[in-house]
Formats: structure tokens, C-alpha cells, sequence
């Protein structure tokens, strides 16, 4: 029996009943490595540190590049990193540790999480498992591919725009960004502090519950930990809709939706009406400014947190080779220089320039306050919804290349992910469809602050009533 595509809790009912061991189960995912690694490049490094199987839950799970593994090199796809060894684990490598996880790889990313396609990597891109041709999405693109070719059982990402989301809709597969403070940031590599989230990506709901089960919960090391009960995921998994009410906001038809995705949408609401919930159209009048608004916190706080490289203390030092300045600011500027790639600069320009003086206020500070008028909506519609469905990206995956020199459309494909991350809400991706060319669509969940539970519900529910879930790409 092939163990490799498998999801993690039909691996652990295998361990259980003695049908297969940890061992064979993370040699049949090598094995699987080696034989279609060389089509997807989800990976840009291997492990170093040697497995271990004697913990409880010891499943396959690959890390994205920017989750700081004690002893592993850590590079956020970028040049700047290359050669950083984390000193530390992080919080939620700490707890995957601890549940007995099975570390197999770094997984590909754009680099710094900037990016919606995986093409920002300094490793170069990573291919979409369903066509070669496309990309996965971003910017956990690389995690996403990863579990979608069976490449690991699960993995973890991160979500500052929709960077869970976005690749797990691409790639036919569940990915969930959790509440802003449900799962310890500390030892992630900061990107936007006030939007970013780590959370599972997984080949089906159970899954992301399980995952949710080890990942979540208070960590004082991160100030912007909540210390909340964490409830078990997996009890939220019931196969009934019924009695909840679904918001469907009317500007989820944007212009630019394809009709292809707007039709998986439309047959989700039929389907999930038929089981009983109540759907009902609401409006979330702001989201039309959520991608210009993001764009000015985001690149803000990414240039602030992209400050640190400087060449002293982490990766790339760089010397021009001809003295310029003085030796120290020469040094800086060689490092930098050479060790952002064009996407990074682009978004350390556009963050220096909203936080400047005399634009702080025209930028930053009206940005911040569009961004509590897009939260109060969300607001408003909670008050009466359960949740809200949308889809989770406008389009399919797009091909490599389409959209690398026209940034602004690339910024567009996160129109509808970016709303839970201004709000700090949780948010998850599901297979809802695909397109007549053979490409997944994705259908998202948003729920309110610290009710994961909800979304999980509804996946599932979903999930029981469709078989998107269990196709797999051709490799
Ligand atoms: N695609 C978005 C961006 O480029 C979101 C990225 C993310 O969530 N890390 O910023």
C-alpha cells in the first residue's frame, strides 16, 4: 500500500492498527520526493536534522521557509538569508516537535512572503502540481505544492494577505489562516507584524483541525499571543449546517471574477442551502479599498521589519569593491543591494515612502483608519451571520510569467483574502471546484475573531457533501 498519499489522520489509523509504521510512512513520502521533486520544486532544502519516530503524532510535515527550525537554515527564499542557521525553534515548531512531527523539508516561498506566485523565490519558481505550466500561488506556494503532490502529509505556512489561502485554492487544498493571535508568531520571520499568521495547510478538513490541535495557543515569548482556551478542533467536525446563516456580500461578484469561480460559488450556496443553512446576501462596503489598503500597512511594516538586514547580523555580507562611502554604510548598501531581490526593494521603497514625514498622515495613518472602517463592516455582518463565503480567489492559477511585470494585477488576485487579515478574523480556503481546463478553484470561510470552530464546521459539512477533495494531479 502506498502510504504517501494518504492524509495524516488515515496514516495515524494506520500506525494504530499496525498496518504501517512512522518509518515507512516518511520513507514511502521520500520516495515520492524523488520521483516528482524534479516537476514541482516545493522544496528548497532537505532537513539536516535526522527524524525522529517515537513521538505520538509522527506525520510528514514540510515548513515554509521563514519558520525558524533550531539548526536548520532559515532563508525566506531570499539571497540575504542565505546561510542563516536559526538558533532557536519556534513557538510552533516547538509544539510540532512536541506532538512528534516529522520535519522533512523547507518548503518554497516568495521571497519574504512577498508575493502571490511563488516567483519571487530566489530559488526560482515552484510549478502548480495540476499543470506544470502555472503556478501554485503564494506565497506559501511552495507548502501548498507540497501537500497537493504528496510531497508531505501537511504543512505549515503563512498568511499576512492570503498567502495560505490563495496557494492552497490553487493547488486543491484546504488552508486556513487562524485568528491574529490564536497561534504564536515567535521565531516567524516578520513580514507585516499586525496582519501575519501561521496556519495548516492539509489535504482535507480533519486535517486542518489536527493540525489547529498542535499548532494553537498562548506563547508569552509573542506580544500578541491571546491567552484563550483552545477548544479541540475536532469536535467542531459535524457533518450539519443546519440553523446557520451564510453571508454571501454582494461585492464578492467584483469585476474581474471568473465566470468559472463564480460559478463554483453560486453551486456552493445551492448546495449548502439544501443542507440547510441560510444564506443571505449582506455587503461589505469598504472591501473595494482592502488591496489599496494592505498594500500601504503591509509595505510599511515590511520595510520597518526588513530594516534588521543589514549585513551584521544574519546571512549575506556583502563589500562593494570599490570604496565608496565609508566602510560601514558601504557595507550596508552592498549587502542590501545585493541581497533583496526587485520585489522586496519595490515594497521597502513604497513602506519608507507611506511612512515618511509629510505622507505619514496622506498614507499610514489614513490607511489605518480604512482599515478599521473594512473591520467594523465585517463587524456588522457578524452580528447576524455565522460566517461569511466568498471565493477565495478571483481567478485559477495563472500561468509563470503572466503577471510578473504588472505588479498591481498581481496584487489583485488577493481582492478577496486581504479583508481577514486587516481584521485579525480566521479565514479558510476549501476545494470547491474546478475549472473545465482541470485547475482547482477555492471556496473561503471567514468567521468571526477566535471561532475557528465555525469554519471548520461548515468545511466540513461541505466537504462531506463533495468529492473535490479526493482528486489528485497527475505527476
Ligand atoms: N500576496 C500578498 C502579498 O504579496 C500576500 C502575501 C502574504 O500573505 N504573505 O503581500
Amino acid at each position: 500500500m502506498s502510504l504517501y498519499p494518504l492524509t495524516a489522520h488515515a496514516l495515524l489509523d494506520a500506525f494504530k492498527s499496525g498496518k504501517a509504521s512512522a518509518k515507512e510512512a516518511y520513507e514511502d513520502v521520500l520516495g515520492r520526493i524523488k520521483a516528482v521533486e524534479p516537476k514541482v520544486k516545493a522544496y528548497v532544502r532537505q532537513a539536516k536534522t535526522s527524524p525522529d519516530f517515537s513521538g505520538g503524532l509522527p506525520i510528514p510535515i514540510a515548513l515554509k521557509d521563514n519558520l525558524c527550525t533550531k539548526q536548520e537554515e532559515i532563508t525566506c527564499a531570499s539571497r540575504i538569508l542565505k546561510g542563516f542557521i536559526s538558533p532557536y525553534d519556534g513557538g510552533v515548531i516547538e509544539r510540532v516537535k512536541k506532538s512528534g512531527g516529522v520535519i522533512v523539508g523547507f518548503a518554497n516561498q516568495d521571497e519574504f512572503a512577498f508575493g502571490s506566485s511563488c516567483e519571487t523565490s530566489c530559488y526560482g519558481p515552484t510549478f502548480n502540481p495540476w499543470d506544470l505550466q502555472c503556478v501554485p500561488g503564494g506565497s506559501s506556494g511552495g507548502s501548498a505544492a507540497a501537500v497537493a503532490a504528496d510531497e508531505a502529509v501537511w504543512a505549515l505556512g503563512s498568511d499576512t494577505g492570503g498567502s495560505i489561502r490563495q496557494p492552497a485554492s490553487f493547488c486543491g487544498i484546504v488552508g486556513m489562516k487562524p485568528t491574529y493571535g490564536r497561534v504564536s508568531r515567535y521565531g516567524l520571520i516578520a513580514f507585516a507584524s499586525s496582519l501575519d499568521q501561521i496556519g495548516p495547510l492539509t489535504k482535507d478538513v480533519r486535517d486542518c483541525a489536527l493540525l489547529m490541535n498542535i499548532i494553537a495557543g498562548y506563547d508569552e515569548r509573542d506580544s500578541t499571543s491571546v491567552n484563550e482556551p483552545v477548544p479541540d478542533y475536532t469536535k467542531a467536525l459535524v457533518n450539519d449546517v443546519r440553523g446557520l446563516k451564510i453571508g454571501i456580500p454582494k461585492e464578492a461578484f467584483a469585476e474581474g471574477l471568473d465566470p468559472e469561480v463564480r460559478a463554483s460559488l453560486e453551486a456552493a450556496l445551492a448546495l449548502l442551502k439544501k443542507l440547510g443553512a441560510a444564506v443571505k446576501e449582506v455587503t461589505l462596503p469598504h472591501t473595494p479599498y482592502a488591496v489599496a489598503t494592505y498594500y500601504i500597512v503591509a509595505t510599511a511594516e515590511a520595510s520597518s521589519n526588513l530594516a534588521r538586514f543589514d549585513g551584521v547580523r544574519y546571512g549575506l555580507r556583502a563589500q562593494p569593491v570599490k570604496a565608496r562611502k565609508n566602510a560601514l554604510v558601504d557595507m550596508y548598501e552592498e549587502t542590501r543591494s545585493r541581497g533583496f531581490g526587485p520585489e522586496a526593494k519595490r515594497r521597502i521603497m513604497l513602506g519608507t515612502y507611506a511612512l515618511s514625514s509629510g505622507y505619514y498622515d496622506a498614507y499610514y495613518l489614513r490607511g489605518q483608519k480604512v482599515r478599521t472602517l473594512i473591520k467594523n463592516d465585517l463587524d456588522e455582518v457578524f452580528k447576524d451571520c455565522d460566517a461569511i463565503i466568498t471565493p477565495t480567489s478571483p481567478t485559477v492559477a495563472f500561468k509563470i510569467g503572466e503577471k510578473t511585470s504588472d505588479p498591481l494585477s498581481m496584487y489583485l488576485s488577493d481582492i478577496y483574502t486581504i479583508p481577514a487579515n486587516l481584521a485579525g478574523i480566521p479565514a479558510i480556503s476549501i476545494p470547491g471546484g474546478f475549472s473545465k481546463s482541470g485547475l482547482p478553484i477555492g471556496l473561503q470561510l471567514m468567521g468571526k475573531a477566535f471561532d475557528e470552530e465555525m469554519l471548520l464546521r461548515i468545511s466540513y459539512t461541505y466537504e462531506q457533501n463533495t468529492e473535490w477533495h479526493t482528486r489528485k494531479p497527475k505527476l
